[in-house]
């Protein structure tokens, strides 16, 4: 494995536009990568991102050229990736999780937007989706996203604080099963405990609550739990807290949203009393003869 921190810009021009990918790397174990994604890393002439998820991918970088920066040089890391690509370089950025979900992606096109950048433009964009943390995570303890859901991150680093409150007072009565991004940090400490107040005023503190930690990577831990105690747990850098809706139920250990056929119909497929069935118009769902 090859490192720069300033890139060889005398590398050979490959095309004339340039080639930038976005790539999500998903959770953080090698299964939950995408293909695409594998690919865009295994072509490129550079890859560039945040050291922790760098090291994430490591065993796929050999013999690549690396940009690693910390967690605050963002910008410079997105600024770099577009400048050599604009030389003709294929260069793959990469996210945990998923690239667009506060990830480098709208970073970049933040910076592309200051450039003037267009579509048909140096260089060429692609974007390849990962699995975000809210699905990994929810994945390990259940089916919690099972009805709607939304993401909130209490990261007050680039939002401000108060924008963020009112977030989570929105969708708390709006009932949406909310996954909790950025949950705490060693200095962000009174977020998530100002957050569990603002959720208690709408949900009874028995609320299903599931935090997980490290999903699909080493030190992996989940622990479900509720509204009223979830506090009790460590909450780090990497745990996204997953709190149910007013109908979430915990199954056995499994924290589930139902999506709302119980109300319609009984478990054998009969439509209840006073609800009308519905009308599927997929040819495979008709009953067809046997001898037709
Ligand atoms: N782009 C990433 C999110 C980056 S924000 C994604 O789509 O997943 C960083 C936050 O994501 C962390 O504070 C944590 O809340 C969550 N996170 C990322 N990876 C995680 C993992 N493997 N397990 C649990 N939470 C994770």
């Amino acid at each position: 494995m090859s490192e720069s921190p300033q890139p060889d810009s005398d590398q050979p021009i490959q095309s004339s536009r340039g080639l930038l990918s976005i790539v999500g790397i998903g959770p953080g174990c090698d299964g939950l990568i995408a293909p695409q994604a594998l690919g865009a890393i295994a072509e490129a002439d550079l890859v560039v991102g945040y050291s922790t998820y760098i090291k994430l991918v490591k065993h796929l970088l050999k013999d690549k050229c690396i940009v690693r920066t910390g967690m605050t040089e963002e910008i410079a890391r997105a600024r770099a990736a577009i400048d050599e690509a604009r030389k003709g370089r294929k260069v793959t950025v990469i996210s945990s999780g998923d690239a667009g979900v506060y990830g480098m992606c709208s970073l970049v096109f933040g910076v592309l937007q200051e450039d003037g950048w267009t579509r048909d433009a140096s260089p060429e964009l692609r974007i390849v989706p990962g699995i975000s943390a809210i699905n990994a995570c929810a994945s390990l303890v259940g089916a919690p996203l099972g009805h709607d859901f939304c993401a909130i991150s209490l990261s007050d680093l680039l939002t401000p604080w108060q924008s963020i409150r009112k977030k989570i007072d929105r969708a708390a009565d709006a009932d949406f099963v909310i996954g909790l991004y950025n949950p705490a940090s060693g200095r962000r400490q009174r977020q998530i405990v100002e957050a569990q107040e603002i959720i208690a005023k709408y949900r009874s503190g028995t609320t299903p609550v599931a935090i997980v930690k490290s999903a699909y990577r080493k030190q992996q831990s989940t622990v479900i739990c509720n509204l009223d105690n979830f506090l009790d747990y460590e909450i780090g850098m990497n745990t996204t807290v997953l709190v149910g809706s007013t109908q979430t139920i915990v199954y056995d250990g499994f924290m589930v949203t139902p999506r709302g056929y119980a109300n319609k119909y009984t478990w054998e497929g009969e439509v209840l009393e006073g609800q009308q069935p519905a009308r599927s118009l997929n040819p495979d769902m008709l009953p067809v003869r046997e001898d037709s």
